[in-house]
């Protein structure tokens, strides 16, 4: 709202609130929907770290009452309920595969009716709103701030506006608050009519109903800011006549292919749910932080095997640390706690500024250089506490909480890890045996299978070896 960067101090340290626009579940996300979910995750984790994690309380909505919804529902023929719960169910595993942390709420659009129709009146009856042939509608004009936020103004709007503006609006740019459904479409009774709500309202409603406006922060992405934040504003501050409804507002950048925006309507979608066959989420999660939050993301082949290659070397150094560590706790009392917390301290500036988060990166490949540091001089106390500052980074921003070697073994499915564990089996047994020609042939074929063994103290290890590597 500002165009600038600006201290955060919410408005009760006990509780801040943060609201984030969520999916309309009629199909699978894209990995472009995934970036403001992976991105107001790391805010949410770094204001949980602030405040406490009881503290704040993040709301992320689903809208599931739509067009797309019901025209996917009649194709189908089923209840729009089915597909709700199918994609919202869809969400959840996909969201949680990146490392996401469940919102505190997540309210449902169909489950707040009628605290949008409460809304609804409250405007009417305040000169805000008006109905018409069975709409209700906003009156723009009602609303002097109406544009603040996106940098527009009513006059830019008309012309802007498209040829055929529906009859019963006082003003091409007065929006629907409610609306009849087509015949077979879920509706609900109203003054209005019979109907359903329109999608601003809902997201208004939603936000009075679980946080109570105002609200501290408000997120979403770039193609939100108008209409939808726009609308969202005029409603809440005029049906409660107040002068803020989110106190910070922050959008994410596109996610692009080829620098078009990834988009159900152009075609050009790459789904979480395909990527995470063959990649681990933790590496989409790299890739998709691998950008500042408001800046543009061109995602990229080459984009995903930079992130695994980054987290290979990352937890290639956990996995060392951690032979060279056996007998020491992996985290521990509340001493090496603070020398962690101060040797990641730059890790956390980087967040703290405006959730920088490519240079958080850049972070933590500078506290896993100190580890390796000390792993090689052979301070094994300077080491412990360098893995603790390194853990206590990775969970802030949701990176290396694997165990290193499921990590390393990650994007195998099960019967090729079966496969190659036997093969490690017979390897041991051959070599007992000293059967070097038996133990050769297996070598070969667990190469074959692009697998790195590391014999160490307490058996052999294996990854994957990277294409850089081959
Ligand atoms: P939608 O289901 O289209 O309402 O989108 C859900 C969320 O994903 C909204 O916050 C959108 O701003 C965001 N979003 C959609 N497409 C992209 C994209 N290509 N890059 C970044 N964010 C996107
Ligand atoms: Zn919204």
């Amino acid at each position: 709202m500002a165009r600038e960067k600006r201290p955060f101090v919410p408005a009760d340290p006990q509780r801040v609130t943060m609201y984030v626009c969520g999916p309309t579940v009629y199909n699978y996300v894209h990995i472009g929907n995934a970036r403001p979910v992976v991105v107001f995750d790391v805010l949410f984790r770094v204001l949980r770290r602030i405040y406490g994690a009881e503290a704040v309380v993040y709301a992320r909505n689903i809208t599931d009452v739509d067009d797309k919804i019901n025209a996917k529902a009649a194709a189908e023929g089923v209840d729009i309920s089915v597909v709700t719960e199918r994609y919202a169910a869809a969400y959840h595993e996909d969201m949680a595969a990146l490392g996401a942390l469940p919102p505190t709420l997540e309210p449902r659009a169909t489950a707040h009716i009628e605290a949008m129709q409460a809304m609804i009146a409250r405007l009417i009856e305040g000169g805000s709103a008006y109905a018409a042939e069975g709409h209700a509608l906003f009156d723009t004009q009602s609303f002097p701030d109406y544009g603040a936020l996106s940098g527009r103004d009513l006059d830019d709007m008309i012309a802007g506006a498209r040829v055929e503006v529906a009859p019963y609006k006082r003003h091409p740019a007065d929006f629907v608050l409610w609306k009849p459904s087509k015949p077979g479409e879920p509706e609900w009774p109203s003054p209005w009519g019979p109907g359903r709500p329109g999608w601003h309202i809902e997201c208004s409603a939603m936000v009075e109903k679980t946080l109570g406006a105002p609200i501290d922060i408000h997120g979403g992405g770039l193609d939100l800011i108008f209409p939808h934040h726009e609308n969202e504003i005029a409603q809440s501050r005029c049906a409660d006549h107040a002068p803020v409804y989110a106190r910070y507002w922050l959008h994410n950048g596109f996610l692009d292919m080829a620098g078009e925006k990834m988009s159900k309507s152009l075609g050009n979608v790459v789904l979480p749910r395909e990527l995470l066959k063959t990649t681990p989420g933790e590496a989409i999660r790299w890739a998709l932080l691998s950008a500042h939050y408001r800046a543009p993301l061109d995602w990229t082949a080459e984009l995903i095997v930079q992130a695994r290659q980054s987290l290979d070397r990352l937890y290639q150094v956990l996995q060392d640390a951690g032979r060279e560590l056996a007998g020491y706790d992996v985290r521990s009392n509340p001493v090496i706690e603070r020398a962690a917390a101060e040797l990641a301290a730059p890790f956390d500036a980087a967040l703290a500024n405006d959730l920088n988060t490519p240079q958080a990166q850049s972070e933590l490949f500078q506290l896993a250089q100190g580890l390796r540091a000390a792993l090689t001089a052979g301070d094994k106390e300077a080491a412990w506490l360098r893995r603790a500052a390194l853990l206590r980074a990775g969970e802030l921003i949701g990176f290396l909480q694997a165990d290193p070697g499921s990590w390393f073994e990650g994007g195998a499915d099960e019967a090729l890890k079966a496969r190659i564990d036997d093969l490690l089996t017979r390897r041991l047994a051959a070599r007992q045996a000293k059967d070097w020609p038996a133990a050769d042939a297996i070598r070969d074929e667990l190469n074959a299978l692009n697998v790195v063994v590391m014999d160490g103290p307490q058996g052999a290890t294996w990854r994957f070896r990277e294409s850089a590597e081959a």
